[in-house]
């Protein structure tokens, strides 16, 4: 099978006048609080609603990169994902207290994988499971591919028209397949629940995209409503409530220089408006230096007492430049404080285990109900370890033979760590003979999404930036919430498409390669 991409050409998206739909993204990313920061180099970003201006604009942020038009995306399969997310859910949870089975699978991965080997060590000083840890939150994301086979029989709907176009996207004819699981610092909640708002603005200042957005009656939009914002929000109050103590903070650890640092705000906002808790940020250089325990080994930063740990950072090698931020980690997993994610929560949702959970069997091991069982297995793209067993050296003679067909990864968060098409085989033979790094690496099939050719545009810096084909990847936001086996919240809790051109392999928002989206149901 050949990396062959289907293309989709809408035309009648040129219905809409693009500067002015421009301009309208501006005015509503601004008033809005649809922001990021601008990287350091970027001082001046001059936006048409200020070309009148004289002043030299130092941009203290910038609207955050968004596509002007929403992105068909079949119904069918974006309610699968949605189904999906509560069963994940319970999986990862179920997955995060069999420690013997996190251990047995991950414990040779960190003899190779140093970054792993840390969170193991804290992993096993805690008492190797959150057993002991009876309030468990968990703010998931879960990110999927459509998939279309063009070797099947695609190529003629080149050009077609919008209905037609439309009917195929409703045809049953895409598998949607799950990319990964991220169970620390699953990012853009706000952005995106605040991207659904700029885009049924847009359609109803603009009359109506495509010409038959029914906005009269928003129980019908085909843009779906997105509660990604107030439910990791209040997923955050109602573990602070379940903790116990009203005059608590919640404490977010963040990133030195974090340029997405509104999608985080908007939370923040949110937990005090909505529920009056207070949020204190911190990075884990801070927090090594400011936090303590105290009696029973609850977390204080000075007296105040800490409710919740929000990771926002610490999910990537480069969060511990050195050993401090490390003993920050174990202190704060230490604590009493219920941690969102607990180092288990953190380590389940590591690639290793992704790959090995579609190893036959075992998923049985944590899920019962055949419904459930198959529904996930059907969102299960191959997998395959890279490790000396024979399955592992079967996957490296495939990925020589066929690259194109892979995606090989570390057990790494945060984009741009994969290796793809040529560049596995040269890594590949890179290796010594019977390397041990090859174990820290699965073997992925690559997932093949429709291309779609319009007019749409992605936005950097309010500013027209990506044109051309574009490929789109949805996640949905997962809220659980458990004290024991008691679970108080188990939701889909909203979603996010980011769109980027088929040229990129990663399709990172902050830095630049893909914008956030909406779904167009259909
Ligand atoms: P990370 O945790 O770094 O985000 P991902 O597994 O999400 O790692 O990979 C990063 C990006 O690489 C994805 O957003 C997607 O664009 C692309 N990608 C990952 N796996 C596949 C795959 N199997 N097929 C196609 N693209 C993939
Ligand atoms: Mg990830
Ligand atoms: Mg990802």
């Amino acid at each position: 099978m050949e990396y062959k991409p289907s293309i989709f050409q809408v035309d009648e998206l040129q219905a809409c006048n693009e500067k002015e739909l421009i301009e309208l993204s501006q005015l509503y990313s601004l008033s809005n609080g649809l922001l990021i920061l601008p990287p350091p180099d970027v001082k001046n970003s001059t936006l048409l609603l200020d070309a009148s201006t004289t002043q030299p604009a130092y941009a203290l942020a910038t609207p955050a990169p968004t596509t002007i038009y929403p992105t068909p995306f079949p119904k069918r399969n974006f309610s699968q994902a949605y189904d999906l997310q509560p069963i994940f859910n319970l999986l990862i949870d179920k997955i995060a207290l069999d420690s013997e089975f996190l251990l047995e699978i991950l414990k040779p991965v960190s003899k190779v994988d140093d970054f792993l080997a840390h969170l193991i060590e804290i992993f096993e000083a805690t008492s190797q499971s959150v057993s002991n840890q009876p309030i468990r939150l968990g703010i998931h994301r879960s990110d999927y591919i459509l998939h279309y086979d063009a070797a099947n029989e695609m190529g003629d709907l080149d050009g077609q028209n919008l209905k037609e176009v439309i009917n195929f996207f409703s045809s049953n004819k895409f598998k949607l397949l799950q990319v990964e699981i991220n169970t620390i610092a699953s990012s853009f909640g706000s952005l995106s629940s605040l991207t659904t708002g700029l885009h049924n603005f847009l359609s109803a200042r603009t009359g109506n995209f495509w010409g038959h957005f029914p906005s009269e009656n928003p129980q019908s939009s085909p843009i779906p409503e997105n509660n990604s914002l107030l439910n990791i929000a209040k997923g955050l109050a109602q573990a602070h409530s379940l903790y116990g103590s009203a005059q608590a903070a919640v404490l977010f650890i963040v990133q030195e220089g974090e340029r997405n640092v509104f999608d985080q705000r908007h939370i923040e906002l949110a937990l005090f408006q909505r529920y009056g808790i207070i949020v204190i940020r911190k990075t884990l250089l801070q927090a090594k230096q400011d936090v303590h325990l105290g009696l029973d080994d609850k977390l204080y930063i000075d007296t105040q007492e800490i409710s919740v740990v929000y990771f926002r950072s610490g999910y990537s090698p480069d969060d511990y430049p050195s050993a401090v931020e490390w003993e920050a980690r174990l202190i704060l997993e230490k604590s009493r404080a219920v941690k969102c994610p607990n180092i288990a929560y953190h380590l389940a949702g590591s690639k290793k285990i992704q790959q090995v959970l579609a190893q036959p069997g075992v998923l049985e091991r944590f899920i019962s109900d055949p419904q459930h069982l198959d529904l996930i297995r059907q969102c299960f793209a191959g997998l395959y370890p890279l490790d000396y067993s024979p399955e592992g050296d079967a996957a490296f003679q495939k990925a020589l033979q066929s690259p194109s067909r892979f995606v090989m990864k570390p057990s790494r968060e945060g984009g741009g760590n994969n290796i793809y098409g040529e560049d596995i085989v040269s890594f590949l033979q890179s290796l010594p003979e019977n390397d041990p790094s090859r174990s820290a690496y699965i073997l992925m099939d690559r997932i093949l999404p429709p291309h779609l050719i319009n007019n749409n545009v992605g936005l950097r810096f309010g500013q027209p930036s990506l044109r051309g084909n574009f490929v789109s990847e949805l996640g949905i936001y997962g809220v659980f919430l458990t004290k024991n086996d008691d679970v108080s919240l188990n939701l889909a809790g909203g979603h996010l498409l980011r769109t980027k051109l088929d040229s990129s392999n990663e399709g990172g928002v902050a830095v630049g390669h893909s914008v956030i989206d909406s779904p167009y149901l259909v």
